[in-house]
């Protein structure tokens, strides 16, 4: 049932919801790894550490969605941040 999970960006986590969303490899093609925002034509579009990327997203995703707060949304990406793709270790 892999297919049926939500897809979210490797890197942010942000939701791909739609095609539009993915990142863009060298080639043209679609990365469905990541966002359009983080991954572009092929490399990340900033060098940044997950922790640079968390404080990045916290004023986005702390308004009541997803998450109700900003100490709410740092706890929990420091969570998921850790398990994508991009800052596993
Ligand atoms: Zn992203």
């Amino acid at each position: 049932m892999e297919n049926m999970e939500m897809k979210i960006c490797q890197s942010c986590a942000m939701p791909l919801e739609s095609p539009d969303l993915y990142g863009t490899n060298a080639d043209g093609s679609k990365n469905e790894d990541y966002c359009n925002y983080c991954f572009k034509d092929g490399s990340f579009t900033s060098d940044e550490t997950m922790e640079q990327m968390i404080e990045t997203c916290v004023p986005f995703v702390s308004k009541g969605n997803p998450w109700p707060g900003e100490e709410t949304a740092r706890k929990a990406m420091l969570e998921i941040f850790p398990n994508l793709k991009r800052w596993k270790k």
